[in-house]
């Protein structure tokens, strides 16, 4: 989807004028993009109106930049068609908050249960309680159990001979008296939508009317997602969707129609299968990254919730005060390194994808390892003020870290770059230089 929208936009945006055939050409490319990327047709076809009648509209022919302002109402409308504003998790005033996790099999219920613990402990700073509630699969149980485990949670199991009912009645009557505020159910899940199906997880919703009754659907599937939707939707009322594997999803048709065709929201995507990757869903932000205008708030939010605050706070005021070395600049890339791979981190840059064979590229890790040897290599006089490395200390330096002089070169560039931009970005934190930055 991404590739043939940006094309189009590319195309667009250099555009000094735009007229009415211009407009047309390119609502037909849209068009061929969302079908290709197996979006429901109904909703392309509204789609198209929408943005046709829009971009006709005399203030976009009139403006100065008409190639922009189309892109706009392009991205605008797609962040209408996902659901606009993000939608926050409800919670209940009433303690335990009940979250239900159903959808078919393998479509990733058991790991974002683990995945949504894990971020309502670590962002909302909610006690949860896992319930392992398919009891069709001895595995589904394990399988949780050991999500526990790795994430040191509470996970409440009673085998496969009780139902599942029962268990998920005990597991609210346990959360109640341990003070676990958040019951999480991991329920069953078929191949197929079926009867006992959901009469089974009608039975669990009786029991306390859940907050939030979450459909689990793999991205992947396409528009079989979105009839998956309709369906768990009509059978037991759904309050949102977590729409997972989306790291792997390229033609993202199901983001684009599901929200359209159930009224239902997005509220969570699965962007991997470790137990962080699992993010709130912004429909503006991914409107960008479809369209390829890159996903730099994910990015930075990313990097928020790995770099310890008081760091980040006393960095800033580094960068502002120019007092960054190359000390900081080590103690930075290690954190870097625990933000996860680092393609995965460069794809979400602006206009990476547009970077011929990054989707296969697997960063050079050992770069990072020549970049440490180069930094342990000076002096703690030259780490303080680089300025002072000279042609004689670089060569010293190159020795000592057994690379060569055009490495540290490069590295003293990349470092004097970074403070300048950085010097740039901690204006960001004030309004006015948020907007200066166009964010
Ligand atoms: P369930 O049958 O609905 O409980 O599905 P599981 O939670 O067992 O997940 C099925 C498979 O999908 C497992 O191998 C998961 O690791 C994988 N999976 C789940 N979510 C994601 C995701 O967001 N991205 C990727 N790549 N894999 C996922
Ligand atoms: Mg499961």
């Amino acid at each position: 989807l991404s590739e043939r929208l940006q094309g189009t936009m590319t195309k667009i945006k250099g555009k000094g004028k735009v007229n009415e055939a211009d407009v047309k050409e390119m609502m037909r490319e849209v068009r061929f993009a969302l079908i290709e990327a197996d979006v429901n047709l109904k909703v392309v076809k509204e789609f198209v109106k929408k943005i046709s009648e829009r971009a006709i509209g005399q203030d976009v022919m009139d403006s100065l930049t008409p190639g922009q302002q189309v892109v706009k109402i392009v991205k605008d409308e797609l962040t209408e068609l996902m659901g606009g504003e993000e939608r926050k998790i409800e919670f209940s005033t009433k303690q335990p908050t009940v979250i239900m996790m159903v959808g078919l099999q393998g479509a990733g219920k058991t790991t974002t249960t683990g995945k949504l613990a894990n971020l309502l402990r670590r962002k909302h700073n909610r006690k949860p309680l896992l319930v392992a509630a398919d009891v069709y699969r001895p595995a589904a149980i394990q399988q949780l159990e050991t999500i526990g485990k790795q994430l040191s949670l509470p996970v409440f199991s009673k085998g496969t001979d009780m139902s599942p009912v029962e268990i998920a009645r005990q597991a609210i009557e346990h959360a109640k008296a341990e003070h676990l505020d958040t019951v999480i159910i991991d329920t069953a899940g078929r191949l197929h939508v079926d009867e006992a199906l959901m009469q089974e997880l009608k039975d669990i919703r009786a029991l306390k009317e859940p907050d939030e009754i979450f459909l689990v659907v793999d991205s992947m599937t396409g528009q079989d997602a979105v009839n998956v939707a309709q369906n768990f939707d009509a059978a037991i009322g759904i309050t949102g969707v977590v729409l997972t594997k989306l790291d792997g999803d390229t033609r993202g048709g199901a983001a684009l129609s599901i929200r359209s065709v159930t009224q239902k929201p997005i509220k969570f995507v699965g962007m991997g299968e470790k137990m962080d990757a699992l993010e709130a869903f912004h429909p503006e932000r991914m409107a960008s990254r479809i369209l390829g205008m890159g996903d730099m708030l994910s990015l930075i939010e990313k990097a928020q919730s790995n770099v310890d605050e008081v760091k980040a706070k006393e960095l800033e005021e580094k960068f502002r005060t120019s007092t960054f070395t190359f000390d900081d600049f080590l103690e930075q890339m290690t954190q870097v390194k625990q933000m996860g791979p680092l393609d995965e981190i460069l794809k979400m840059l602006p206009g990476a994808n547009k970077i011929k064979g990054l989707e296969n590229a697997k960063v050079d890790e050992g770069q990072m390892d020549r970049v440490e040897a180069i930094i342990y290599s000076m002096t703690k006089k030259e780490k303080t003020t680089p300025e002072i490395i000279n042609a004689n200390r670089k060569k010293r330096i190159a020795k000592g870290s057994g690379t060569n002089i055009q490495d540290v070169n490069r590295l003293l560039k990349q470092f004097e770059d970074m403070k300048k931009m950085m010097k740039q970005m901690s204006g960001m934190n004030t309004k006015k230089g948020r907007k200066k930055m166009g964010m």
